[in-house]
């Protein structure tokens, strides 16, 4: 059960008394369970064969092959990473549910980190034709879980340049703040509806403007990115404004480097 209780007051503001509300949150507990339990066990079934599918992939591409045959084995190359990509997302998904993540947290520069992510999303955002920039200290050290940072970025680069239109631009901002850090990303892109600022991060949550202009997602990356946030103790934030833009504001506790 989850109870509520809140003061009863007359007209002219006199106590008149409490009340109390009960609400059984057993079955939605459970059924929150269930659906993590089987995101996981869909999740790892998937993985097994696409591992296969991925590995034979990798295989014929060593091999000659005739030119239409090359073209239509990048599709299936690049379709079936997709699938692993998303398998991988919702894993980590039912891991939260499960018993919340764990992290491998060490003393990384955060600056490298930024670099190399953003050096790795250059190729798609110069397709999408999104300008990139960043603006960082040359170095800042602090104690998080670089693997999982690393997601929070990829997340939020691919999505400035996935929902901004050609010509757009993308901006990579990191600050040592004291006693946290702050790693912002804006963007020049199509804005979120206010009604949808909060629901952007609930698990499988797709904006109307994405559903409508066709553009892909599966409604994990905001969600993940807020999971392994508050694993390190931290806040995102989100200001936006439709057709103007959005910036994703993500605060971490500075720890000082293991060892100091
Ligand atoms: P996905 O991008 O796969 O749909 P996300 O969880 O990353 O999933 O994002 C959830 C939704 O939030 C998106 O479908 C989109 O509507 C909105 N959104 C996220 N990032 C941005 C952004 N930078 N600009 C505009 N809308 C965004």
């Amino acid at each position: 059960f989850s109870t509520s209780a809140r003061q009863v007051r007359g007209p002219s503001g006199e106590r008149l008394g409490a009340a109390l509300a009960y609400q059984e949150i057993t079955e939605l507990m459970r059924a929150i369970q269930v659906q993590d339990e089987f995101v996981s066990s869909v999740s790892h079934e998937l993985r097994t064969p696409l591992t296969s599918v991925l590995g034979h992939l990798e295989m014929l591409a060593d091999e000659e092959h005739p030119p239409g045959v090359e073209a239509q084995l990048r599709v299936v190359q690049r379709n079936a990473s997709r699938l692993a990509a998303l398998v991988t997302d919702l894993l980590l998904v039912a891991q939260v549910g499960e018993h919340g993540l764990r992290l491998q947290a060490r003393s990384v520069d955060l600056s490298a980190v930024v670099r190399e992510c953003v050096l790795a999303a250059r190729p798609d955002a110069d397709k999408a034709q999104v300008d990139l920039a960043v603006l960082l200290p040359d170095r800042l050290v602090t104690v998080v879980d670089e693997q999982r940072i690393r997601q929070v970025l990829d997340n939020l680069v691919s999505n400035a340049v996935k929902y901004s239109p050609e010509g757009g631009s993308a901006t990579i901002t990191l600050r040592d703040l004291g006693e946290t850090v702050e790693l912002s990303v804006t963007d020049t892109g199509i804005g979120i509806a206010p009604d949808d600022v909060e629901r952007v991060f609930t698990r499988f949550f797709r904006g109307g403007h994405a559903l409508d202009q066709h553009i892909p997602g599966t409604g994990l990356g905001l969600n993940i990115v807020s999971s392994i946030v508050a694993a390190h103790g931290g806040t995102v934030s989100l200001d936006s404004e439709v057709g103007v833009g959005s910036t994703f504001r993500v605060t971490l506790p500075h720890r000082p480097a293991a060892g100091d």
